[in-house]
């Protein structure tokens, strides 16, 4: 049984990992999908590679008006919007003593101001068409604690886990639920970075500290990108219709709570 038969989603951040991951799987559960990212050209290859059901939407997370244009562009092609996840963010890394206020400025408005502001635009249209919804915004391990070298980016994760809190209680009035995943550490092209930035920082040789990361994770290796694909069916089908303003975390037992 197909589980979001008929459902109009928009995925942010969707042009790569596990953005595209869920798009994928939103598509086979009879979903028609925004594949909406910043990276247009690769969005719309995106969109070609999954099939007729998904479509390349651009959008800035840090600019009201293509918010706008990008909910606008979903309600003109699916004639609604069902489904939000709030996927896409950005990373860095650096000692307290080195961070910079562009970093945090950045980190900060695609994160956090993204994540409110896209809620905000898909309630709108959620309420004005009247059937409810479902948002999931992407937390992460990283937002249940600080790290040393992680400041910033912990913080938006946990400010991200905050307002789903708070916008989970305020729209369930409307039907709209609202709830979290937190993965813990998901190979691909963004740890990819990250274990970069590691490198630069701890002195690792590329890929160490990947593999540490993965040796610690419970389960017995690093997340990949599907393992997350099936909370986000759940999350957006009409068996979460209860659950209101929780935080999942799908990580291979890196974090209890
Ligand atoms: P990723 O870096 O591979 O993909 C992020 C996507 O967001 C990219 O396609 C990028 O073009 C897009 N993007 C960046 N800035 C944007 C903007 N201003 N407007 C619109 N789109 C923009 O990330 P990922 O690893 O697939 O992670 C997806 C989500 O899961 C993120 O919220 C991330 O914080 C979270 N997460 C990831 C991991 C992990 O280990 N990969 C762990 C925990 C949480």
């Amino acid at each position: 049984m197909m589980r979001l038969e008929g459902k109009s989603a928009l995925i942010t951040g969707a042009a790569r990992g596990i953005g595209k991951s869920f798009a994928k799987r939103y598509v086979q559960e009879g979903a028609t999908v925004a594949i909406a990212d910043i990276d247009l050209a690769r969005a719309q290859a995106c969109a070609t590679e999954i099939g007729p059901k998904a479509y390349a939407v651009h959008v800035d997370v840090t600019d009201q008006e293509s918010i706008d244009a990008a909910v606008a562009a979903t309600e003109a092609k699916a004639g609604r919007l069902d489904i939000l996840i709030n996927n896409a963010a950005l990373f860095d890394l650096a000692p307290i003593v080195e961070i910079t206020r562009e970093s945090y400025q950045r980190l900060f408005d695609i994160n956090v101001a993204g994540t409110l502001f896209m809620i905000q635009a898909a309630a709108n249209s959620m309420i004005k068409a009247g059937n409810g919804g479902k948002i999931i915004n992407m937390a992460s391990q990283a937002g249940r604690r600080g790290e040393s070298l992680v400041g910033v980016y912990c913080a938006t994760k946990a400010a991200v886990i905050s307002l789903t809190q708070s916008a989970g209680l305020n729209l369930i009035q409307h039907g709209i639920n609202v709830n979290a995943i937190a993965p813990g550490v998901v190979d691909g092209e963004h740890w990819d970075g990250v274990d970069a930035l590691f490198a630069k920082y701890e002195g690792l040789a590329p890929g160490e500290k990947k593999a540490a990361v993965g040796r610690s994770v419970p389960f017995g290796r690093m997340g990949t990108a599907e393992d997350l694909t099936g909370m986000a069916v759940f999350l957006a089908s009409d068996d979460a219709d209860y659950i209101v303003a929780q935080t999942y975390n799908v990580d291979g037992g890196n974090w209890m709570s």
